[in-house]
Parts: C-alpha cells; sequence; structure tokens
C-alpha cells in the first residue's frame, strides 16, 4: 500500500485519540478464560433493564422492516410532558453523546476554539477536534471545574463544556456558582450542560438545568437513558435548549439517528417510577459501601455524586487494574485522563461492590 492515508485525514482527526471504553466482558472472558466477571467500568444499571422497557422493545421488534419515526414525535411528546418542556426545545440523540457531536457540528470548526476543565468527560475533546476546532482545557481546581477560570477562557470562545456532575471525577458545582459563570459567559458562547447523572443527584444546592433554559437562551442542557435509566445498549439520549438552537441540531441531526426500539423502551421506561426510584436507591446505599470501604482500605476517595467513584491506588494504578481483572473485576483505568494512580468505579449491587472490595483488598496487600 502507497498511500499514506493518515495524511489524507483532516488534521484534527490525525491528531485524535480514540475514546476507550470499559473493557467489555465477553473479552475478559475471551483473554483469561474465567467466568462469573463483574463489570464495574462503564456506569452501566446493575439492576438489569425496566421490565416495561423490555415489553415496550418485543411490542415493536415487528416494525423492523420500518424506519423509525425520525421526528421522535411521541418520545419527544413524553419528556415534554414528564419534565414541562416545550417539544421545541427536544433534540432527540443516539445517546447524549450524538448531541454532543451535533453541537460541534454546528458551532465549532477550524478557527474556534472549545473549552472545558482538566479531567472532564473525554468526548468533549473528541467531538472538538473531529470538526478541526482547538482545545483549550483549563485546570481543575482539587479535581472538579474551576468555574471562574473557565469563564475566562470562554470569552474567546465558541462552546464550553461542563459536566454536573462530571466524569471521571464525580465532582460537581451547586446553582450559586453555575449562576455566577452563566452571568460571566458571554451570550454568544455556547453553553453545553452535561447531566447525564442528574437523576442520582439529591441535595438541593444542585442545579437542575431544566429549570434554566427559559432564562439563558446560549445553554444546551444533555440528559440520557443510559444511566438512571437503565438502557444504555440502545442508545438515547436527548438535548433542551432554546427552540432556535434545537432548529439548528436539528439540521445536523442524522435523519433517523434513534432507533424504533429505543424510541419505544426510552417512553416506556418515563413511566416506570418504581425503576427510577429503585435505581436511585441502590445507588445511594452502593455509594456509601463503596466509598466507606475504599475508606477503610486507606485509599483516598474523590466525593461523588454520580453513579461511580474515583480514588486514588497510592501506586501506578495499571498493575492494580490488571490484577483485579485476574479477580474477575473490570474497572476503569484513568491514565488517559492524566490520573495515573486512579481508577473509576461503578456501583454496582451490593454483592457486586462487596466483591469488588474483597478483589481489591486482596490485590493491595
Ligand atoms: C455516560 C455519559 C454520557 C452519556 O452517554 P450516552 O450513553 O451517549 O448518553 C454523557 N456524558 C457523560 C459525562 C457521561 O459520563
Amino acid at each position: 500500500m502507497s498511500t499514506d492515508f493518515r495524511a489524507l485525514a483532516v488534521s484534527g482527526v490525525q491528531s485524535l485519540a480514540p475514546y476507550v471504553p470499559g473493557k467489555p466482558i465477553a473479552e475478559l472472558e475471551r483473554e483469561l478464560g474465567i467466568a462469573n466477571i463483574v463489570k464495574l467500568a462503564s456506569n452501566e444499571n446493575p439492576l438489569g433493564p425496566s421490565p416495561r422497557a423490555l415489553a415496550a422493545v418485543e411490542r415493536v421488534l415487528r416494525d423492523t422492516t420500518l424506519y423509525p419515526d425520525g421526528s421522535g414525535f411521541s418520545l419527544k411528546k413524553k419528556i415534554g410532558e414528564y419534565f414541562h418542556v416545550d417539544p421545541a426545545r427536544l433534540t432527540l440523540g443516539n445517546g447524549s453523546n450524538d448531541l454532543l457531536d451535533m453541537v460541534a457540528r454546528v458551532f465549532l470548526g477550524p478557527g474556534r476554539r472549545s473549552v472545558f476543565s482538566q479531567y472532564a468527560f473525554a468526548v468533549y475533546s473528541i467531538s472538538t477536534q473531529a470538526v478541526g476546532a482547538d482545545c483549550v482545557a483549563v485546570p481543575a481546581r482539587g479535581f472538579g471545574h474551576d468555574l471562574e477560570a473557565m469563564a475566562s477562557a470562554a470569552q474567546n470562545a465558541s462552546v464550553v463544556w461542563l459536566a454536573n456532575p462530571n466524569n471521571p471525577t464525580g465532582t460537581w458545582f451547586d446553582r450559586a456558582a453555575f449562576e455566577k459563570f452563566m452571568a460571566a459567559v458571554p451570550e454568544k458562547v455556547v453553553t453545553v450542560l452535561d447531566e447525564a447523572y442528574s437523576e442520582y443527584v439529591d441535595d438541593e444546592r444542585y442545579p437542575n438545568g431544566l429549570d434554566y433554559v427559559a432564562r439563558y437562551p446560549n445553554l444546551i442542557v444533555t440528559r440520557t437513558f443510559s444511566k438512571a435509566w437503565g438502557l444504555a445498549a440502545l442508545r438515547v439520549g436527548y438535548g433542551v435548549s432554546s427552540p432556535q438552537i434545537a432548529d439548528l441540531l436539528n439540521r445536523v441531526r442524522q435523519p433517523f439517528n434513534v432507533s424504533t426500539p429505543a424510541l419505544a423502551a426510552a417512553e416506556a421506561v418515563l413511566d416506570d417510577a418504581d425503576y427510577l426510584a429503585r435505581s436511585v436507591q441502590t445507588n445511594r446505599e452502593g455509594l456509601r459501601q463503596v466509598t466507606q470501604g475504599l475508606a477503610g482500605l486507606g485509599l483516598g476517595v474523590i466525593p461523588s455524586i454520580g453513579n461511580f467513584v474515583t480514588f486514588d491506588c497510592a501506586r501506578p494504578a495499571q498493575a492494580v487494574f490488571d490484577a483485579l481483572l485476574r479477580e474477575g473485576v473490570i474497572v476503569r483505568p484513568l491514565a488517559g485522563y492524566g490520573m495515573p494512580r486512579h481508577l473509576r468505579v461503578s456501583i454496582g449491587t451490593r454483592e457486586q461492590n462487596a466483591r469488588f472490595l474483597s478483589a481489591l483488598q486482596k490485590v493491595l496487600s
């Protein structure tokens, strides 16, 4: 082969490091030939799917020959009623990741820049670079967003990405900090408030992004059905913004970006209040169990309000990660985030959490 296709790629893609997902269970099974693996690597819901969502998927499988409803009319109507938002403000995505890409395609490009925090979710830089724009990573304060420094950096940016709480650190900011940030950022700077884990948060100081979309026309709130709603495999998320921004996002959205089973399952799970309550309760108990367990092992824990915890192994984390794999426990290494001594563990069921903690104790001793 004589053509160097890498040299032909647009420059942002040439320098792009692909997203590294959590290791799949089947892959570890293949590699080590072990069974009974616990995966706590991708912040997935440990409860299994809502029975209502499953039934809805089964009902629509016979429609597989037909394209999905490209407008997502029925799900948008449902989300609108559930959260009291005008469907004209909604954009559906193939996961909320899809929304992040749409934002980049609409508001970023060569000669433009986006701002995010050090240790912020990896997709912000990937979506930015893929469209040839420049990334500005603002040094974190502690492990969280330094919103004042980010507001300064945002003055001549096109997009700012905020994750609240942030993945992989679990850190968050309150209403007062968010309002101060929005007041300091020019309205021409589009601000994405990524609330992938908002359902888990129970603190009155937490800013619910949906309360702010009418007030800030430059705000795009993104949410997902992948985490607390337990539909990660189906890929469905949504953005809430001004109708004008929703119209722009819709111009670059792939015509049938959300599948029929995903639309049906998301609509059905919104009726399953019990499922959401169980997700949140399981997480609340598990977060306490894992945080206390890690502290009991003498490890530094970054306080989290998500469905995961990041902790300091006090040694290079890769060896700990590898040893945990041999115990059949998959967690997430964070060297790619510039955190080579940390690991992130998702909150599982009580049994999974206990299995993780005892494997970790064994590995560290
Ligand atoms: C998991 C996650 C998402 C959402 O992923 P989708 O499955 O694409 O909806 C978005 N942002 C953050 C910070 C996440 O951790």
